[in-house]
């Protein structure tokens, strides 16, 4: 019927304008090539072993190549590509034989030099689900039908690319929000803390480390701690580190407190070697922010910390964040490539959450990495898509030959799901909030080092838990934690 079809024409051009301008929001549109989107499409090319990949957006009258694997492409006409079938079926697209798909019938697809005959796409979706644009694997030789397992594996390659964007979005809008206030002053005059308290604090010994297992998955057992300061302030009381380590970091007053946070991390992990000479310490892992890791010599400086305190490097961890690294690559592989030297452990922390997490996971010497909290929670979700995101996570370190741990495991079902999906490690208040370094004594104590089964869910009864195993000091530390 014409009428109706003037109507769907007018709906379809409506929603071609809402699509536009969400992947104009991203701000990924002609923007230059970026390293983190070349690691996805070699890691796709890898795992598919396909000839070709190509992660593309599309325009009004183009896609436009934000990275390929394989044949070099900048951009290819829109009408009747690969990107139009996906959003045509709004959802994958997987060809196994070119030659007998209708729409190739008596032409050929061909890519530059490569005569395509089989492929497969997904799409990449913006936060409410527009399709911005897809991304697609190409061979010279018709493939067998795409297993289940592989499909869900391209639209997780897919999605992280989705994610990625998702957090362009928001830091754009976040630069924006942050641009308008910039004339308001960060710390104004009358707020607390200012440097001197930090100051002070350093010199009376207020700072103070607590420590949050991280457990083999399979077993429970505590496999290693992470080390999370805390300030214990005569009159406020116990203050959580993100109260005053973003003031830290800015006033530089982070470099004496990062000082002393890793020379009391030594000398902890000493004491509980002393307190098992058998079974030594698991490794403590420490957080270094952005001024520590851009700091001359910092491998200098931890080898020295190390050797003062007699403490083995395997026993250390150094965990830092994407931000926290120096955006000079070639700077940043040096001064880990040191640090890694020594045989210290290296985590990436908060994966996930940087947009170029990709690139930094296999070009920097990473041995450990850390999903996120905010995947994990929202993993239950009944949108799958951050399952998914742990899922590919989870595979891409398998590929890697990479150790992960999951962040903040809450409930059983987050811990369940963890495990079937093959993630070895994690910490979260399920097993243990962080705890003062005598809690964690006794925990070490525990037959094999294994953390009592988990309550039904996290919170309060977790506590529970672990103050009938630990009632005096316990309790105390619980009502103290702010985490
Ligand atoms: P992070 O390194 O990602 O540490 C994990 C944070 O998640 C900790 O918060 C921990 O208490 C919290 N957490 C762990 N499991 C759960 C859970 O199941 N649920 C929830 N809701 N939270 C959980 P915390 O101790 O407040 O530390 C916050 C951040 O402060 C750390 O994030 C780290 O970036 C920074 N930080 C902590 N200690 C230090 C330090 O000594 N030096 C530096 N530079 N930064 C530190
Ligand atoms: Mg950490
Ligand atoms: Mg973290």
């Amino acid at each position: 019927m014409p009428q109706a079809e003037l109507q769907t024409g007018r709906i379809d051009c409506q929603e071609e304008d809402a699509r536009l301008s969400a992947l104009a929001s991203t701000g990924i549109l002609d923007s230059e090539p970026e390293p983190s989107f070349d690691a996805i499409t070699r890691l796709t090319a890898e795992y598919f072993k396909a000839d070709t990949v190509l992660l593309g957006f599309a325009d009004e009258s183009r896609v436009w190549i934000k990275s390929y694997w394989g044949e070099p492409v900048r951009e290819l006409p829109r009408e009747r590509s690969v990107f139009e079938m996906v959003l045509a079926d709004d959802g994958p697209v997987v060809v196994p034989d070119v030659s007998k798909h209708p729409n190739f019938t008596g032409s050929r697809l061909t890519i530059r030099r490569l005569e395509v005959a089989s492929f497969a796409s997904a799409p990449v979706r913006s936060g409410d689900g527009k399709i911005l644009g897809a991304l697609a694997v190409f061979g010279c030789q018709p493939r067998r039908r795409m297993a289940v397992v592989e499909m869900r594996m391209l639209e997780s390659l897919a999605d992280i690319v989705a994610s990625q964007l998702e957090l362009r979005r928001m830091r754009m809008t976040f630069r924006r929000c942050r641009q308008r206030n910039a004339r308001a002053p960060k710390h104004a005059a009358g707020t607390w803390p200012r440097k001197s308290d930090l100051r002070q604090a350093l010199d009376k010994r207020e700072f103070v480390l607590f420590y949050q297992p991280e457990v083999e998955l399979s077993t429970r057992k505590i496999v290693g701690l992470e080390a999370l300061i805390r300030w214990q302030h005569p009159e406020r009381g116990l203050i959580p580190p993100m109260d005053f380590i973003p003031l830290a970091e800015e006033s530089g007053m982070i470099l004496p407190i990062g000082d002393w946070g890793l020379s009391e991390a030594c000398g902890q992990i000493q004491r509980w070697c002393r307190e098992d000479p058998q079974q030594g310490a698991p490794r403590v892992c420490v957080n270094l922010s952005a001024r520590q890791f851009a700091r001359e010599g910092l491998a200098d400086h931890v080898e020295a910390l190390l050797r003062q305190s007699g403490v083995s490097s395997r026993l250390l961890g150094l965990e830092m964040t994407e931000s926290s690294l120096v955006s000079d690559h070639g700077t940043a592989l040096e001064v880990l490539s040191s640090l890694r030297r020594l045989g210290v452990s290296l985590l990436l922390d908060d994966f996930g959450t940087g947009y170029s997490s990709l690139h930094h996971l296999h070009s920097l010497p990473f041995d450990v990495l850390k999903i996120d909290r905010s995947f994990v929670s929202r993993m239950t979700e009944p949108s799958d898509q951050p399952l998914q995101i742990v899922r590919t996570i989870v595979e891409l370190a398998r590929v890697l030959g990479m150790d992960v741990v999951a962040e903040g495991i809450e409930t059983q079902e987050q811990f369940a799901l963890l495990r079937q999906l093959g993630c070895r490690f994690g910490q979260g208040f399920l097993f243990s909030r962080p705890v003062a370094a005598d809690t964690i004594s006794e925990m070490l104590r525990l037959p094999g080092r294994i953390l009592p089964e988990p309550a039904e869910s996290a919170t309060a009864p977790m506590e529970c838990v672990i103050e009938a195993n630990y009632p005096e000091n316990a309790k105390m530390e619980m009502a103290h934690d702010l985490s």
